[in-house]
């Protein structure tokens, strides 16, 4: 199945007779990304009525596999794609395709392309042929030459990780309810504004006081470190993270993972919620 509508979209140019012959997918995940190409190639070449994992035709079989000589995946090899890789697409590439409807090359990783590669590579981006389509993959489009990406149609795919509320499997009530305290609560200690253990009585322990509660608000205080860490935080209750250091982003989640750690065991909740605030007055 392809999971991605914008590749899903090159299935209908292509049956309108409207294909481009190079893409350049940017991308978060090349593999995904990869792999929905691949889903591509098969649902356009299916012998049979193409469905989601194809087992009916060998055909889908041999592209999924990449057992078929019309289609070429290339790889980096070591720090970069080779000028010989490339030579030998080109030779390969000279025949008509036979078992596919085109000759169908996929360069994964197509930052790795060195200068010599890319020049080599423009000869067919300049020359186009009827029965050569071309799939360029990136997670980082300034790494590529200009003149690559300049022939290329450009297609941003991003895939969406899996949510917060998926994360850690509960509703969206009781994420804005874990927002709240969290917020409240990091922002608080944090900025020193109140006493830890006070807050520990005030802001968390009035609301919740399960062992499960108490794992799901310190998962989400992780993720929403992750997040920032990651320069990826959307969520703007949480925007006073991105005023800290570095230094201190790793220090407070190392504390905060320290405790996710010690919550499952037979603590004392109240004792093991002191204890971080008391760690917190050292970030
Ligand atoms: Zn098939």
């Amino acid at each position: 199945m392809i999971k991605n509508e914008k590749v899903q979209f090159l299935v209908n140019k292509y049956h309108e007779n409207k294909l481009s012959h190079a893409f350049l997918f940017v991308t978060n995940d090349i593999q995904k990304c990869h792999q929905d190409l691949i889903e591509f190639v098969k649902e356009i070449n299916c012998n049979s009525s193409y469905k989601d994992n194809c087992q009916d035709c060998n055909l889908c079989y041999q592209i999924e596999n990449n057992i078929i000589l019309n289609l070429i995946e290339i790889y980096p090899d070591g720090q970069n794609i080779k000028k010989s890789q490339i030579l030998e697409l080109q030779e390969k590439f000279k025949t008509k395709p036979l078992y596919l409807k085109q000759n169908i090359y996929i360069i994964n990783n197509a930052e790795k392309l060195n200068s010599s590669s890319s020049n080599t590579m423009l000869k067919f981006l300049e020359e186009p042929e009827e029965n050569i389509l071309g799939f360029f993959i990136t997670n980082n489009k300034e790494s590529m030459l200009e003149t690559i990406k300049s022939r290329c149609q450009i297609i941003v795919v991003n895939y969406n990780e899996e949510n917060i509320v998926q994360k850690l499997g509960i509703s969206e009530d009781e994420l804005q309810n874990y927002e709240d305290i969290a917020s409240t609560y990091l922002n608080c200690l944090i900025n020193k504004k109140e006493d830890g253990i006070l807050l520990n009585k005030k802001v968390i322990l009035s609301t919740i006081n399960k062992r499960e509660q108490i794992i799901n608000l310190f998962n989400l205080m992780y993720l929403l470190i992750d997040e920032t860490l990651n320069k990826n935080l959307t969520n703007s209750r949480f925007s006073f993270l991105n005023n800290l250091e570095f230094e201190k982003l790793v220090d407070l989640q190392k504390k905060v993972y320290n405790t996710l750690e010690t919550i499952p065991f037979n603590v004392n909740i109240e004792l093991l919620l002191d204890n971080f605030a008391m760690e917190m007055e050292e970030l």
